[in-house]
C-alpha cells in the first residue's frame, strides 16, 4: 500500500516536473550581467526616477524592470512607454509589496493575479519573470508565481541604493567588486534608490572596461 502511494506520488510529481527554483544568477558561460531595476510600491506612493531610464536610453545598456502592480497603475504612461522599449524587459515585482511568506496561498494568488491583469491591460502581455518582494520567499510563493506563468528571480549583487547614506561611489565599488559573469545586480527605479542614477553612468562604464556585456534576464537563462 506505502509502496503503490509512493508510486502515485512519484508519478505526480514526475508529471508536474521539478518544483519551481529560485533564479539569482543568468548562466555563467558567458561575461554577461543583468542590471535589474525594482519599481516597488506600498500604499505609500513611490516614484519613477526618469535619469535611470535616460542613462539606459542613451547608453543603450539593456536592463530588466520589476514592476509593482500598485506602481503601474499609478504610472500607465511610464509602464507603457518601457514596455514599448526593446532595450527593457519587464518582470512583475507584486501588487502592494508584502512579505510573501507571511500572507495566506489565496493572498498570495490574489496579489499576483492582480499585478498580472495591470501589466496585460498596460502592455499587452504577462510577466514571465517575478521578483519577491524583500527577497522573500518559500516552496508556496514559488510555486504560485509559476502557477501563473512566472519564474521567480532574486539577485547576486546588491548595491544597497535603497539605504540613503550608500554613496553613488559605494553603489559603483559593490558593483565592480562583486560582479561575476551571470550575475543579477539589484538596484530601483523607484525614486528610493538614492545615488543610483548617480552611480549608474561609473557602472556602466566599469563593467564595460572589465569586458561585460549586458543582457535582459531571459536572454542569459536561454
Ligand atoms: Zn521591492
Amino acid at each position: 500500500m506505502l509502496g503503490l502511494l509512493l508510486t502515485a506520488a512519484h508519478l505526480l510529481a514526475a508529471t508536474q516536473g521539478a518544483p519551481p527554483q529560485i533564479i539569482t544568477h543568468g548562466a555563467r558561460t558567458r561575461k554577461w550581467v543583468v542590471l535589474s531595476f525594482d519599481a516597488c510600491e506600498t500604499r505609500k506612493p513611490a516614484g519613477y526616477d526618469a535619469k535611470i531610464i535616460d542613462i539606459l536610453t542613451r547608453t543603450n545598456t539593456p536592463a530588466t524592470l520589476f514592476l509593482g502592480g500598485h506602481w503601474m497603475e499609478t504610472h500607465p504612461s511610464q509602464t507603457r512607454a518601457l514596455a514599448a522599449n526593446p532595450l527593457f524587459e519587464l518582470g512583475d515585482h507584486s501588487y502592494l509589496h508584502p512579505h510573501m511568506t507571511k500572507i495566506t496561498t489565496a493572498q498570495i494568488d490574489d496579489d499576483l493575479r492582480k499585478t498580472q491583469a495591470v501589466h496585460r491591460q498596460l502592455t499587452g502581455r504577462e510577466a514571465t519573470l517575478f521578483r519577491p518582494p524583500y527577497g522573500e520567499y518559500n516552496a508556496t510563493v514559488l510555486k504560485e508565481a509559476a502557477r501563473f506563468g512566472m519564474q521567480s528571480v532574486t539577485w547576486e549583487v546588491v548595491t544597497g541604493d535603497p539605504d540613503k547614506h550608500v554613496q553613488a561611489r559605494d553603489i559603483t565599488r559593490a558593483v565592480l567588486r562583486q560582479t561575476k559573469p551571470g550575475s543579477i545586480v539589484i538596484m530601483h527605479v523607484n525614486g528610493r534608490g538614492w545615488h543610483t542614477a548617480e552611480a549608474l553612468p561609473a557602472v556602466i562604464a566599469g563593467l564595460k572596461k572589465k569586458g561585460y556585456t549586458f543582457a535582459r534576464l531571459s536572454e542569459t537563462l536561454k
